[in-house]
């Protein structure tokens, strides 16, 4: 999961004075131009359409329901899911991605592009990886009507044409590092781009730069590039 860097608090024109979010749809730009037009949370790529998430239900907790730090800005898809599922109560067992490196929390299974827990996390932190996952559907392939996920069907799309620029990349076809970042940039799903380039370090490092997806403001990479713990508890 791309991690990010909402940055601080808005504040009103030519002022220190935070900017008061009565309507809370007003965070969606100010959240896009500084993290991408990502979702936060399953990391597809959309033009319009966001949600803004409360972290904390607003239904429990109405006096962060135009804060800053309680946003997210997620899809309809992921929006959706959380609805369903809504726990009453916010309990601290989640990692997020702008609070934690993501990037060291989760990983991809073999062989198709489900998200899951690292290896490396104990037994405690895995447990708060697939809270996450499971509070948004992240490995949901299909809806409660049947139909396939929005957002299963997209990441697999990106998950094969990653493949394939990296089959045509490696058999010297005509293909630019520039060319296959560009196409990362307009597919999105970050995370999947970065674990099927892992080992090719000029693109790797393409990815990681770019500014479309934010990530070098996010403490998350050292000066060479490798991912770093955020906090204490990433690892
Ligand atoms: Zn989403």
């Amino acid at each position: 999961m791309r991690p990010i860097n909402k940055g601080t608090w808005p504040t009103k024109n030519n002022s220190t004075k935070k900017k008061v979010f009565n309507d809370w749809t007003k965070a969606i730009s100010i959240l896009k131009q500084r993290t991408g037009l990502y979702c936060h949370l399953c990391e597809m790529k959309m033009n319009s359409g966001f949600a803004i998430e409360h972290i904390k239900p607003q239904e429990s907790y109405p006096q962060l329901k135009s804060h800053w730090s309680n946003f997210l800005l997620i899809c309809p898809y992921c929006n959706s899911h959380k609805l369903a599922t809504i726990p009453k109560k916010y309990k601290e067992n989640y990692f997020w991605p702008h609070l934690n490196n993501t990037l060291l929390v989760f990983d991809y299974e073999q062989i198709f592009p489900h998200i899951k827990p690292s290896d490396s996390l104990t037994r405690i932190q895995k447990k708060r990886a697939n809270n996450l996952i499971e509070l948004y559907g992240l490995r949901k392939e299909a809806t409660s009507d049947g139909s396939a996920d929005t957002r299963w069907i997209e990441k697999l799309k990106a998950y094969k044409m990653a493949i394939d620029r990296r089959l045509e990349y490696q058999s010297g076809m005509n293909q630019s590092v520039n060319a296959i970042v560009d196409l990362a940039v307009q597919s999105g799903f970050f995370s999947i781009w970065l674990k099927v380039f892992e080992d090719i370090p000029l693109i790797r490092t393409d990815l990681i730069q770019r500014k479309e997806f934010h990530l070098l403001n996010t403490n998350c990479f050292d000066n060479t590039l490798q991912l770093q713990p955020r906090t204490t508890n990433d690892l």
